[in-house]
């Protein structure tokens, strides 16, 4: 098999946004934790997204995993890598962005690279190589004031000349309008005076499909979802993928077995979502301060669900109101009250597995991170989406077999998504 797309994500909710968009576009997507061991059961797919946490570590961290990441890639024939960043390219001077770019396009021997965090349809478009958020210029935006990586320059042929050891230059708006030749001959020139990538200015979504299909002349491309967009739909305009009805793929195959849910997340939307699984399926409501301390919690939890799960799924919750969060966190401190309970969610969910649970549903997107590292699942095959942004999942090269999971942001999704969820993992 022959990837038509490979893709190096620098977060892992990043990864997700990525895998989940090139499937709604109609490629089969696999989506991996980590770089895959070579024995990695990958199915017949278009395209993987390698996961890795690489945005904020040491540059050189960065780069060697991305290469390893690149690797990995070109082993299963990807034509094309898409170094997947963040749409407001998160970054410093040190990186990571710029040295990643450097070595991955010194391995694929590239002259060239296209680089656009650009995706107009959820309000990120670069116009003369500034990056908005919004109606407002990234240095102005809510990113200026980032923990790790403060913006403080929208212009990005600045920002990424700043990391990259390339002469950075800019494809303008007004030549992506004219189409590929123009884009092309932009490119040709500034390539004969030394540029070696290139910022391309996008403000519709439409200007992705055109920087898509110029992109998939070279070997490597930098950019965001949007970008992702654009080469899935470069990909099928000029046959190289066909249109599959992929969002039929991870849900085909029932897995059967029992079900359950944990909710980790204590936004005011899955606090209304527990509310109405209420109505439908038997809860347990954790005690914060029980589980912290490291009592019986856990153990109880694991015995109420496995007595119910064979009459139907069950759903478990630590989640809690602010006002109780509050008082869990001023005794523990915030990230020891956090990390303790996220642990005990995952031991649970581990525990549902061995049990026999095959279909698991989480809220909350540090609660999903810790089951699955618990569970040790090395990857994904996206599937329908149950809610904007929350595929089924169906794992790939588990040692619990195949399990379905639909894991989810705490504020995603409908009143009723646990029931919507489990609707479609069968
Ligand atoms: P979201 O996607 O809504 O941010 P997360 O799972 O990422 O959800 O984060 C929720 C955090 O709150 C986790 O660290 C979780 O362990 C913690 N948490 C869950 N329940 C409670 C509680 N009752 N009291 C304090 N912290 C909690």
């Amino acid at each position: 098999m022959t990837l038509a797309l490979g893709c190096i994500a620098d977060d892992y909710t990043g990864a997700s946004d990525l895998a989940n968009t090139l499937t709604r576009c109609g490629l089969r997507t696999v989506q991996t934790i980590g770089v895959p061991a070579d024995d990695f059961p990958l199915p017949e797919v278009d395209a993987v997204v390698v996961s890795l946490k690489s945005r904020s570590i040491a540059a050189a961290d960065a780069i060697a995993a991305s290469r390893a990441a690149e690797r990995w890639l070109r082993g299963r024939g990807a034509a094309h890598v898409l170094f997947k960043i963040c749409s407001t390219f998160d970054s410093t001077d040190a990186g990571n962005i710029g040295p990643v770019m450097d070595a991955l396009q010194e391995d694929a021997g590239d002259a060239m690279v296209l680089v656009t965090p650009a995706f107009p349809g959820t309000g990120r478009t670069v116009y003369q190589g500034n990056l908005f958020v919004g109606a407002i210029p990234l240095n102005e935006s809510p990113l200026k004031d980032h923990p790790l990586n403060p913006m403080h320059d929208a212009n990005l042929v600045r920002v990424l000349g700043q990391q990259s050891r390339s002469w950075i230059g800019l494809v303008d708006l007004a030549t992506v309008a004219r189409g590929v030749d123009a884009i092309r001959e932009r490119l040709a020139r500034m390539a004969g005076e030394g540029v070696r990538a290139a910022i391309v200015d996008a403000v519709f979504d439409t200007n992705l499909e055109t920087i898509g299909r110029v992109a998939l002349d070279h070997r490597l491309s930098v950019g965001a979802s949007g970008l992702g967009l654009g080469l899935a739909r470069g990909l099928l305009v000029t046959g190289r993928v066909l249109a599959l009805e992929v969002a039929a793929g991870a849900s085909q195959r029932e897995v059967g077995g029992a079900a359950a849910c944990l909710a980790g997340s204590c936004s005011q939307a899955t606090l209304g979502q527990i509310a109405e699984a209420e109505k439908v399926m038997p809860v347990l409501r954790l005690d914060a301060e029980r589980l912290v301390a490291g009592s019986d919690e856990v153990d109880d939890a694991i015995g109420w669900a496995l007595e119910r799960i064979g009459q139907g799924p069950v759903l478990i919750a630590s989640s809690a109101s602010a006002e109780q969060v509050a008082v869990v966190q001023g005794r523990h401190g915030r990230e020891a009250a956090g990390h303790a309970i996220e642990q005990a969610m995952a031991a649970i969910a581990e525990a549902l597995v061995l049990a026999g649970v095959r279909r698991l549903v989480v809220a909350g997107g540090e609660t999903s991170g810790a089951a699955v590292d618990r569970l040790g699942l090395p990857g994904f095959l996206v599937g329908p989406e149950i809610a904007p942004g929350v595929p089924v999942l169906r794992s790939v090269g588990g040692r619990h077999g195949d399990i379905l999971l639909a894991l989810k942001s705490g504020n995603f999704g409908g009143p009723t998504f646990f029931n919507d969820a489990l609707g479609l993992m069968r």
